[in-house]
């Protein structure tokens, strides 16, 4: 599955930021279980978590992080 393109965008994904039909083509692709994307998700998850450490306003959506931790709860 050729799903590079979507590489740049996990981090503003994760935070809320990304373009909604961006996000919508994430959200998707994630729920079709690509292995790749998922563990980037993941490690994209990690690098806002860490950079919201160092700048507290920059905090991702509670919400949209909810829902990516109840997604890798389930993988
Ligand atoms: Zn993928």
């Amino acid at each position: 599955m050729d799903c590079r393109h979507l590489d740049d965008y996990y981090e503003l994904y994760v935070l809320g930021a990304a373009d909604s039909d961006v996000a919508q083509e994430i959200s998707r692709h994630l729920d079709q279980g690509c292995v790749s994307c998922t563990s980037r998700l993941r490690e994209a998850a990690l690098n806002v978590y860490f950079v919201s450490t160092l700048v507290p306003s920059s905090r991702p959506n509670p919400k949209i992080r909810a829902r990516l931790l109840a997604r890798m709860r389930k993988k």
